[in-house]
């Protein structure tokens, strides 16, 4: 399980005479194990927060801390083996190579990085998790967008990572799918003990998770923290993080 803190964490970009303030200086810690969501209007930094937290991109000062390791210290091959071997990936176009089947595709990261025992017994046991024994040999274009993410969810856990990071991963399919989604990611985070952090617009999302972090222009808004499944969505319109 992953442990991850934020100091001060900046990432500007300079645009001719001005500089864009993606992420303005964000401090917060995520212990193992949460199952967290980031919010916000467009352009208020999530996707730029998330691609730090995933090593995809530097920050412009302050120090990203992934289970206690530093990863401002590390070079450029030390962090791809970092993200490797501790983080997976979750995408709102669920980027599944078309020419594989659902089998290959989930094995298609242990080309990169091995963590432990895995192969073909391992994908397949983690696409009947996600509840797609009878689909293993579909190619993306024979299986439905909810499907598609689903094959998804068990790639991003192939290397047995301590972190999954999805950006918007139900932006693509529709309501009822999405909290099926949701509720796939929820039970792999308890069963699999991997912390979970999501971007998303979509509330009903949010509420499902435990925690809620709200940015605006690049800093953190609000961070609310579920007392109870059944009042979180009442918590955050009381703390007014429903916009
Ligand atoms: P969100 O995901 O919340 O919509 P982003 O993190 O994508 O927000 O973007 C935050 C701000 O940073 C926006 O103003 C965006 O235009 C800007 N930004 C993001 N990436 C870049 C980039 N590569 N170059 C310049 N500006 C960027
Ligand atoms: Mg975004």
């Amino acid at each position: 399980m992953a442990s991850i803190e934020l100091h001060d964490l900046t990432k500007h970009y300079k645009q001719g005479a001005t500089t864009v303030k993606a992420v303005d200086g964000i401090s917060l810690a995520i212990e193992a194990g949460e199952f967290v969501s980031i919010v916000g209007r467009s352009g208020s930094g999530k996707t730029t927060t998330l691609d730090l937290l995933g090593l995809l991109l530097r920050p412009t000062s302050g120090q990203i801390v992934l289970d206690g390791a530093d990863t401002g210290r590390l070079r450029d091959g030390a962090r791809a083996d970092l993200r490797g071997k501790k983080i997976g990936f979750v995408f709102q176009d669920f980027n599944l190579l078309p020419g594989l089947n659902a089998i290959e595709n989930v094995m298609l990261p242990l080309r990169y990085h091995k963590n432990g025992k895995g192969g073909k017994g391992r994908a397949a046991t983690l696409l009947e998790d996600v509840g797609l024994k009878d689909r293993m040999h579909h190619r993306p274009d024979q299986l439905s967008g909810g499907e598609q993410q689903r094959v998804a969810i068990a790639r991003s856990l192939i290397n047995r990572p301590s972190l999954v990071l999805g950006d918007e991963p139900t932006g693509e399919v529709d309501s009822e799918t999405s909290q099926q989604i949701v509720a796939l990611m929820r039970r792999m985070n308890r069963e699999h003990g991997v912390t979970f952090v999501l971007v998303t617009h979509d509330m009903d999302v949010a509420a499902q998770t435990d925690r809620v972090i709200r940015l605006k222009d690049g800093k953190v808004l609000s961070d609310v923290k579920a007392k109870t499944e059944q009042t979180f969505l009442t918590t955050l319109d009381l703390q007014g993080v429903i916009a």
